[in-house]
């Protein structure tokens, strides 16, 4: 894995065709009170690029503009937290979402295990360290273990995708999961209205 770390945003020069991997670390759960630090993005050649933000006035031009871009597809894992944060932060509308999650969830339910780290390991056979994950990513100078966990979070879901869509198309779940995805950005919509989990609209 080659980690290239970008202060502010990415460089003029950097060319995303048809899909990244995307996934981002904040300083909290919550988009409207906590800071957002940092953006990762690969194409799924073993490249990832950090974007670190370090002020909440930082807009990264380049980043935006392919966050914009429809025709980029932007693979997530649990695209629903980073979808909100990086719409709420940026105020823009992102489309072409794929999620692992729910790939996952609506290909493998014969467990509960959906979690980035237990996709690697059933799918890829690769074991994981995500010790870092509740760190703080709000310092100045990211340490080398904070940096290989942000990278390792977008290293393998072009690979997990390409096995998820095969079990997708298998169990007769493709069309409901691309249903799914294009619901996401109706979803971070009704959660940033406030309609969340302990207020469905879907509930009785
Ligand atoms: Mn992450």
């Amino acid at each position: 894995m080659k980690i290239k770390l970008h202060e502010k945003d990415l460089p003029n020069n950097l060319n995303f065709k048809n899909s990244i991997a995307i996934d981002t670390e904040t300083m909290g759960l919550n988009p409207i009170r906590d800071r957002l630090c940092l953006v990762q993005i690969s194409k799924g050649d073993n490249v990832c690029h950090l974007v670190k933000l370090n002020s909440i006035k930082d807009r990264p031009k380049n980043l935006i503009k392919i966050l914009k871009d429809k025709k980029i597809q932007k693979i997530f894992h649990y695209a629903r937290f980073d979808v909100a944060f990086l719409k709420y932060k940026f105020k823009i509308n992102i489309e072409n979402i794929y999620c692992t999650k729910i790939a996952s969830k609506l290909s493998r339910s014969y467990t509960d295990q959906h979690g980035y780290k237990d996709l690697c390991k059933e799918i890829l056979g690769v074991e994981i360290n995500k010790s870092s994950q509740s760190s703080d990513w709000g310092n100045f100078i990211l340490s080398k273990d904070q940096l290989k966990y942000a990278a390792t979070d977008v290293l393998y879901l072009h690979k997990i995708k390409k096995e998820l869509d095969k079990m997708l198309l298998r169990e007769g779940r493709h069309r409901i999961a691309k249903a799914c995805f294009e619901f996401i950005k109706y979803k971070t919509d009704l959660d940033l209205l406030g309609w969340n989990d302990n207020n469905d609209i879907f509930k009785h």
